[in-house]
């Protein structure tokens, strides 16, 4: 990715810049967003994707291509999920970055017992989503997700750019006002890659163990962590 802009920023103009940014850009497109994302933090920023679709990933790409796109290899993905990374590093103007956690899933086995998952999901996703990410945007000064209002009550006030004050990071979320609609819409719009478990009854695509379909009605993430009083694996909470 191009080097736009060195500025040495330290947090306290991060913040300032976050804030200033969420009230100016509240009623930005997304693509106008990332388009200010990308001059103002040049290699400083990129995009995270849980490659449930890359709608994101294509955004930015338009916006400054070759961005960094950061991809979370929990170890417990579906092969879909692994395809579409794939697929989206083969096809797309963009830089595609692998995370791994300290431990292999066999590793951690040994150490905390098989299944962390089942009996401790808050250790299981602090060890291999939350830590690793943390570690991996120690590059950055701004990062971009997928986030958007309209998924669950949770994520209802998600600012379009915000303040990240657990990373201490300027956090983009361009489609934070778009609906499932906007979304389908901008796929079918620029043939975008999406995971092939959205058309097979997911509505939202995490780790293997801890997703399942969702059922008429419910919201897009009622499949993630189901009947287990979980709703966000820390990476944004
Ligand atoms: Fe572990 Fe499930 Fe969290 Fe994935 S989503 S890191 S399998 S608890």
């Amino acid at each position: 990715m191009t080097v736009v802009q060195e500025d040495v920023r330290s947090q306290e103009e991060l913040r300032a810049l976050a804030e200033q940014a969420g009230r100016d850009l509240e009623d930005a497109s997304p693509l106008d967003i990332l388009k200010w994302a990308t001059a103002t933090f040049g290699s400083r920023f990129c995009v995270t994707s849980s490659m449930e679709d890359a709608v994101v990933a294509h955004l930015a790409s338009r916006a400054h291509p070759g961005v960094d796109v950061v991809f979370l290899d929990t170890g417990y993905h579906f092969e879909e999920t692994i395809g579409t990374r794939d697929a989206v590093d083969a096809v797309m103007d963009v830089n595609v970055i692998t995370l791994t956690p300290r431990q292999t899933v066999a590793e951690q086995d040994a150490e905390y017992g098989p299944k962390l998952h089942d009996r401790d999901p808050d250790l299981c996703c602090a060890l291999r989503k939350v830590k690793p990410l943390e570690d991996g945007l120690g590059a950055y000064d701004a990062w971009a997700t997928g986030l958007r209002r309209d998924e669950s009550p949770t994520r209802a006030n998600t600012p379009v750019v915000g303040w990240d004050e657990k990373r201490r990071k300027v956090k983009v979320s361009p489609i934070a006002r778009w609906t499932q609609d906007d979304v389908d819409a901008y796929v079918v719009e620029h043939g975008v890659l999406t995971n092939p478990l959205l058309m097979d009854g997911y509505a939202s695509v995490g780790c293997a163990p801890c997703t399942r379909r969702v059922l008429e009605g419910e919201d897009a993430r009622a499949g993630r962590w189901a009947g287990r009083g979980k709703t966000e694996c820390g990476l944004h909470g």
